[in-house]
């Protein structure tokens, strides 16, 4: 019997949720555990790591899991890369799915660069105020930039205050342009940092810094396993069929 597991932890993946409860699929969706009330699924959910690729073998094996969709952000490379290597140790297929990169248009001031040390170079020597858009992990490197004060935006308030120079606001997305251009505005942000991180969920920020011309400083995705990828729950539910997951329902 057909079982999939789903590796969450994006819009994406919930959306997957959906399509494969709506599907009437035997499947199982992980959360690494990394928010406080991680959002509700269709599905029967684990959370927390598998422990290494070991420890994921392992799970596939005692699970009886057929199928893995790994549906985790951009940016969750280890997670990627340990999926590809236990789905490579027991001979399942894995399917990536994901949304595609944002690509800047018209009148938008981005500068690539390709990691967080990167980011950290782009920034100017001059003080400058940053709606640094990237989480609440690799913050440690800018706590370092006394001359600069930096808006986080977290899930999550923190326990302690992330970093000196800051300002920390709670919310989760979807966000919306009228809301990011207040927030910047409210701040008096000059620069923007995000991760490339694609969908709609979180391009509200690059809508609203166009708008108040401000220069984002864009953070390539991190390299990924070549896997078989899709950026829609359709062309899943496709893959799924071609790989005969849909027996029996
Ligand atoms: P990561 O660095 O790639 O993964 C670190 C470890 O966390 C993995 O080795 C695994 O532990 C565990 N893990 C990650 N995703 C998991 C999942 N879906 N189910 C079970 N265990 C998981 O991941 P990360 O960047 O910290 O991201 C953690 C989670 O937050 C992911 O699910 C991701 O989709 C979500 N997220 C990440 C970002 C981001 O910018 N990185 C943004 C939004 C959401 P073991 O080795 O013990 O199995």
């Amino acid at each position: 019997m057909p079982r999939i597991l789903l590796l969450g932890g994006t819009y994406e993946a919930s959306l997957a949720a959906r399509a494969l409860a709506d599907a009437g699929l035997e499947a199982v969706f992980s959360y690494a555990g990394r928010t406080e009330a991680p959002a509700p699924q269709p599905l029967p959910m684990r959370v927390g790591g598998f422990g290494g690729v070991a420890g994921l073998v392992d799970y596939l094996q005692r699970e009886g899991m057929t199928h893995v969709i790994d549906a985790t952000h951009p940016f969750a490379a280890q997670m990627s890369r340990k999926a590809y290597a236990a789905c490579a140790a027991r001979g399942l297929p894995l399917l990536s799915l994901q949304r595609a990169p944002w690509v800047a248009g018209e009148g938008d001031d981005w500068k690539h660069v390709d990691d967080i040390g990167g980011a950290v170079a782009a920034l100017p020597s001059a003080p400058a105020r940053v709606f640094l858009a990237i989480g609440k992990q690799n913050l440690a490197p800018f706590a370092a930039l006394h001359q600069h004060h930096f808006l986080l935006r977290l899930v999550d308030a923190p326990a302690a205050r992330p970093m000196p120079n800051c300002s920390v606001v709670i919310a989760k997305g979807p966000f919306d342009v009228a809301g990011d251009m207040a927030l910047m505005q409210e701040h008096g942000i000059s620069h923007i940092i995000a991760k490339n991180a694609g969908g709609q969920g979180a391009s509200a920020k690059l809508v609203a810094a166009r708008a108040l011309r401000l220069p984002v400083i864009m953070i390539a995705r991190p390299d990924a396993p070549l896997r078989d990828t899709v950026e829609t729950t359709g062309a899943m539910m496709a893959w799924l069929a071609h790989h005969d997951a849909l027996r029996g329902v």
